[in-house]
């Protein structure tokens, strides 16, 4: 196939049959963050390449060879988000959604953008649905971002297969006090790091410590802790949260190592790990940012924030089969009608029962072939009831009724009772 005619590496369509999966997540989501009033905001997908810059790093990962980054036809550089956060704090700060102190609770979803090597959960579009709290400084709202995504967990069924990993980073000047030690002890060491942690650590210190290279690991052992290093406001703001998952019964782990791909974070940083996809176990993933909005031009504003991968947990529902059975059941009733007459009769009879239950899942198949072709579709459809109108029923003005799946026998219909008896027989959403 001629290659403009296939979708780009690492960019996949999300096709009819998976789509149930991804709504029924979606909603869930979406239900769980209404019921903790948190508002939902959308961005557009492209900004100026300077924001993501600015705000990411220009010595992380996504800024350096990451992002998709093109000029538009005025000459500006524009990027493809591939994150959320920027372009969250870019909003609120355009429109002043925070400007007198005021709290906000915000979410999105959407796709981002990140040319990466595609793999089994690491795609170039991949999609995020993301929280962002702003003017809310104490452990309590830490605590509210992981207890939600907890109940979600337990919504979804997955509670067993994801486990919480908690650092602290402190604030930037304990942060930049312990940079130095790390970067003192690790300099040290430096003929037995690899080639890459050798160049972070005059680029990105603290980077070095999420390196996967056993030699480095080994050299890591015996580094400086930051939480040897913590301020007393952060490490009085860490012990809270703990006290917090504690008292809420979270089960959580410390990794003194954890510390995220992206510059803007202090303090809390979390990760919900899942062991049961190989290595793209990350499926939900944040932090404090208590600079970033002030960095990016605003006024002192504390934020907290995470981004959970929707390619990963939709991955881990079918891995561990919690797709919830009748998710993919859209269809509740299958009308089949044979011969023009029928068909013509078919649609009025079936606007009309649309008029008296709205939400019934009614299709209407007219005029597709043989007696059995149809029932065929109407049977593979899922629907739980087939109706059938042929002459025969056109002429007394009633419709055959048949269970589908063994509840009883088939019986006529009058035109008029017909929606009256799909009201007892279909339970309506
Ligand atoms: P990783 O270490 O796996 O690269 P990350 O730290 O770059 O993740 P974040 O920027 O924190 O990821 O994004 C939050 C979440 O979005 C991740 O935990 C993951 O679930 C998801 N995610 C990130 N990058 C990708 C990708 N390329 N494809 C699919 N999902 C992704
Ligand atoms: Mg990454």
């Amino acid at each position: 196939m001629s290659k403009s005619l296939q979708a780009i590496r690492g960019m996949n369509d999300i096709l009819p049959e998976q789509t149930p999966l991804w709504r029924y997540f979606e909603g869930t989501v979406a239900r769980l963050l209404d019921n903790y009033g948190y508002k939902q905001i959308r961005m557009p997908i492209v900004e100026f390449t300077e924001l993501f810059k600015r705000s990411i790093g220009e010595v992380t990962d996504i800024v350096e060879k990451e992002m998709y980054t093109f000029e538009d036809r005025n000459g500006d550089s524009l990027t493809l988000r591939p994150e959320g956060t920027a372009a969250c704090v870019r909003a609120v700060l355009e429109h002043g959604l925070t400007g007198a102190g005021q709290p906000q609770k915000l979410w999105y979803i959407g796709p981002m953008f990140r040319h990466e090597r595609p793999q089994k959960g690491r795609y170039r579009q991949f999609h995020q649905i993301g929280l962002e709290v702003f003017n809310i400084d104490g452990p309590d709202i830490d605590a509210e971002l992981i207890v939600l995504t907890w109940r979600l967990w337990g919504l979804l069924g997955i509670r067993d297969a994801v486990k919480l990993e908690l650092n602290s980073l402190g604030t930037s000047e304990s942060r930049g006090r312990y940079k130095v030690a790390l970067v003192e002890y690790l300099s040290a060491h430096l003929d037995k790091l690899d080639e890459d942690s050798q160049r972070r650590l005059k680029t990105n210190p603290l980077r070095v410590l999420d390196t996967k290279n056993a030699d480095t690991q080994a050299v890591l052992l015996n580094a400086p802790k930051m939480a040897d290093y913590l301020d007393d406001e952060s490490r009085i703001h860490f012990e809270g949260l703990k006290a917090r998952l504690d008292a809420a019964g979270i089960p959580f782990v410390i990794n003194t190592k954890l510390v995220r791909g992206l510059d803007y974070y202090s303090k809390t940083v979390f990760e919900w790990v899942t062991d049961k996809l190989g290595a793209q176990g990350t499926v939900c993933a944040g932090g404090r940012y208590d600079g970033l909005v002030e960095q990016m031009g605003g006024k002192p504003t504390t934020g907290v924030g995470f981004a959970m991968g929707i390619e990963r947990l939709i991955l881990l529902l079918e891995t561990l089969e919690r797709v919830p059975e009748e998710i993919s059941r859209q269809v509740d009733v299958y009308l089949c009608a044979f011969g023009e007459a029928a068909e013509l009769a078919a649609l009025a009879l079936s606007e009309k029962v649309r008029d008296q239950l709205p939400n019934l899942r009614l299709q209407v198949n007219a005029g597709a072939g043989s007696f059995k072709s149809q029932f065929k579709k109407a049977d593979k459809s899922g629907a739980l009831y087939a109706l059938i109108l042929g002459d025969d029923e056109l002429a007394q003005q009633v419709i055959g009724f048949k269970p589908l799946r063994g509840q009883g026998e088939q019986q006529n219909i009058a035109f008029d009772a017909l929606a009256a008896h799909l009201a007892t027989c279909v339970v309506q959403g």
